[in-house]
């Protein structure tokens, strides 16, 4: 018997050995760890297949040194969504294991959850001192020991560290005062009073009970609704279903849309505890999580993008909220479409996958046109309430004052004074995203890339968003001496200090990376602008996720141009999702807020269309363009990226890559080499070939021919390079 194992490494194959010499083969299953000699290494892989046969001499395969694991350690659904997304993606396959199972699985650790940690509860003095005021003065206890009242099963100390900055402090103050205990986590028998459901409106009632209808087959739903339709209540009252069934449900969130106030919605309406998996976590809680999806204890899975491998025991349904979210694509190693593989996941499963947004991805909007999914849609916000108007801003020849147009601040300081909040979308974090010498023209170009280096005036430092390089800001000129030193263009933090200036007396916070760097200061900085502490927010898409922003009635989204003229061709398709999902923070029915979005470009087609018709017009506009032009969803593409040092190596390859293609490519175009939008980063050249076909069975064929001839052909070890089927983006 041969046993066929996927070994962590960047080779397209798996590879061949024998059981190892004690072992019954017999109990050998296709999911199992095995530990191999690989090189001159001990790796643990992953065991494919058991075959009968080698290509090679029998003689010189190795034995496998040890079985790692008693039975399969991966459901045969995920072993098959593992093949099917490493055959569709090309990938190799020990990199396609790596990425779909818990870090220390595999480091070969044993398939046990570690011994639990004792969970944190509110006590009953806790719940009255939140009720009686009592932390009026301590808003960091207040917000802590609110969030644990929440949690009624208890919360792991880990899952308490995001809420505020020193979780661990603040809850030895809450126990010593009697508020919070710590205890074992409660087995099973927890009294479970979930909050009763609201009665659906029409539209959420004929989407749920479509999707119930669909339970036990494979059936795709596209759930379109703008924020505050009740999508999130269409998942609950679905999910509830499923597990009336005895089923469990998953559901994948963007990262940023993963928040406590999410998790906390789900854990009151929905019994047993729930599998949470997402960056933040430790690895021991995540193989925790995973461990209980896989044993059925969790019913309910919550993950962001590499949880669709996570393993059900009794699967029932797929959700994929803010399913046009970029996020759910990979975009280094093995480059998968979490979305795309959920469907297909639900077809191998035969269950139904709901894909939900305000904004669906073009991709998705076809495919329902095409009758591919059924599009659901909620068209109104739940308790009334218009949509908030949209207005363009011509800010052409207007007089600007550090990005804002006079009209814009004017309309800022209206609102202000009728005591209510503004929030201000720039998608640039820094002071300026280039520092220029006005007497000579030199720019702070980093030394690594073909880009900029972003000034930082709080932090003092120039640096490169691309490679990360950073160094003191310049006093004065290299080039000429000069001490004239100017930033050039807004980002954030420069419109942060005009408006400062501009509002003194306004309290103001800037949300992006930088301000949020700190465990705990995003909820601080929320929690502040939810009691009204600050009225003016400004921010990067950081802000448009996640967040509900009640009392904002006024959105100024200060720069569109960028997106509109992008070098991509979603440019504007991420654009419009953006500005909708920015809109859709603010108001509530009573006070629905304004939009306003400055342009250079006020007779843009496509924001005209948006603005005046709304998303699904400018949906079906945006894609007859892309018609037009030939491009995805009316073809399918791929691209061969290729990095080195030395540009012409690169090159070479590519073009070698090209001749090995020209004799296969049927049906497709294969357009470059050409140098990657930015050229030169983090020191390496970068370059591709871009491969595209109207027939995706054309383009398959095809790159999987090509992929055995490129693995088979004498690499240059100097060239880095991938493919990325259906890229997202071009860099
Ligand atoms: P979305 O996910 O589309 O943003 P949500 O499901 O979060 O919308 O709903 C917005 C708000 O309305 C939430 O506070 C939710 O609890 C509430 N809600 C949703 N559906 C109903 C309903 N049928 N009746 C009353 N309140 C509802
Ligand atoms: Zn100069
Ligand atoms: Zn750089």
């Amino acid at each position: 018997m041969i046993l066929r194992i996927a070994v962590p490494s960047r080779l397209y194959r798996t590879f061949d050995y024998l059981p190892p010499p004690d072992c019954d083969p017999a109990t050998l299953q296709p999911g199992m760890r095995v530990q191999v000699p690989f090189g001159r290494q001990q790796v643990v892989g992953f065991l494919v297949e058991l075959g009968a046969d080698t290509a090679l001499d029998i003689a010189s395969l190795r034995p496998a040194l040890a079985v790692l694991d008693t039975e399969a350690l991966l459901p045969p659904d995920v072993l098959a969504l593992i093949q099917w997304a490493q055959r569709y993606y090309h990938h190799p396959p020990g990199e396609v294991f790596t990425t779909a199972l818990p870090v220390l699985l595999r480091q070969g650790e044993p398939a046990i959850a570690p011994a639990s940690t004792p969970l944190w509860r509110i006590t009953a003095a806790g719940r009255a001192a939140l009720a009686d005021d009592s932390l009026r003065r301590a808003p960091v206890q207040w917000r802590m020991l609110d969030y644990l009242a929440q949690c009624p099963e208890g919360a792991e100390p880990e899952t308490l560290r995001p809420v505020v900055s020193h979780s661990a402090a603040t809850l030895r103050t809450l126990r010593d005062k009697g508020w919070a205990e710590q205890s074992a986590a409660l087995e099973g028998a927890t009294a479970f009073a979930p909050h009763p459901p609201p009665a659906l409106n029409v539209a959420q009632a004929e989407a749920v009970a479509a999707m119930i209808a669909a339970l036990g087959r494979f059936q795709v739903f596209l759930l379109e609704g703008v924020t505050g339709s009740g999508k999130t209540e269409v998942y609950l009252q679905v999910i509830e279903a499923a597990l009336a069934q005895g089923r469990q449900a998953l559901v994948l969130t963007p990262e940023i849309g993963l928040t406590p106030q999410l998790l906390a919605r789900f854990r009151e309406r929905l019994p047993g505890p729930l599998a949470v998996s997402h960056s933040g976590l430790s690895d021991e809680e995540r193989l925790k999580a995973w461990l209980m999806a896989r044993e059925g204890r969790a019913r309910v899975v919550v993950g962001t993008r590499s949880a669709v491998f996570a393993p059900l025991q009794a699967p029932g349904i797929l959700i994929i909220d803010e399913e046009h979210d970029p996020s759910f694509k990979q975009q280094d190693g093995f480059r998968y479409h979490a979305r795309d593989l959920a469907i297909v996941r639900g077809q191998q499963l035969g269950i139904p996958v709901v894909l939900g947004s305000a904004t669906p991805a073009l991709e998705s909007c076809h495919n329902a046109q095409r009758g591919r999914y059924q599009l659901l849609s909620l068209p109104e916000r739940v308790g009334g309430g218009a949509e908030p108007p949209i207005h363009i801003l011509d800010v052409r020849r207007q007089p600007m004052r550090e990005g804002l147009s006079l009209p814009l601040l004017e309309r800022i300081r209206a609102h202000l004074d009728r005591d209510e909040q503004v929030l201000l979308f720039l998608n640039r974090r820094g002071f300026s995203p280039v520092l220029l010498c006005h007497e000579c023209g030199w720019i702070s170009q980093c030394r690594h890339c073909d880009a900029r280096m972003t000034l930082h005036l709080r932090r003092q430092r120039l640096i490169c968003h691309h490679c990360g390089d950073q160094r003191a800001v310049d006093t004065a000129c290299p080039q000429c001496g000069s001490v004239d030193l100017r930033g050039l263009g807004q980002g954030t933090e420069r419109l942060e200090t005009a408006l400062c200036q501009e509002f003194p007396e306004v309290g103001l916070t800037r949300m992006d990376r930088d301000s949020t760097r700190r465990r705990g200061s995003l909820e601080t900085l929320l929690a502040d602008i939810h009691t009204g502490g600050r009225r003016l927010l400004i921010g990067t898409q950081m802000l448009a996720k996640g967040h509900h922003f009640p009392d904002v009635t006024l959105v100024g989204i200060i720069d569109a141009d960028q997106g509109l003229y992008g070098i991509d061709f979603r440019s504007s398709e991420r654009m419009a999702q953006l500005i909708l999902q920015v809109a859709g923070r603010a108001g509530r029915a009573e006070k629905p807020g304004t939009v306003i979005i400055q342009t250079h470009h006020p007779d843009h087609p496509l924001l005209r269309t948006l603005v005046s018709r709304g998303y699904p017009a400018f949906a079906a506009e945006a894609l007859a363009e892309r018609q037009a032009a030939l491009l995805p969803p009316f073809a399918h593409q791929a691209l061969l990226r290729a990095e080195a040092v030395d540009p012409e190596r690169a090159t070479a390859f590519l073009n070698a890559a090209r001749a090995l293609a020209e004799p296969l490519a049927d049906g497709l175009e294969v357009l470059g080499p050409a140098p990657a939008p930015m050229e030169r980063r983090a020191g390496r050249y970068r370059a591709h070939l871009l491969m595209q076909a109207t027939q995706r069975q054309d383009l398959h064929r095809f790159l999987h021919r090509w992929t055995a001839l490129l693995w088979a052909d004498r690499q240059d070890r100097q060239v880095r390079w991938s493919l990325d089927v259906d890229p997202l983006e071009l860099y």
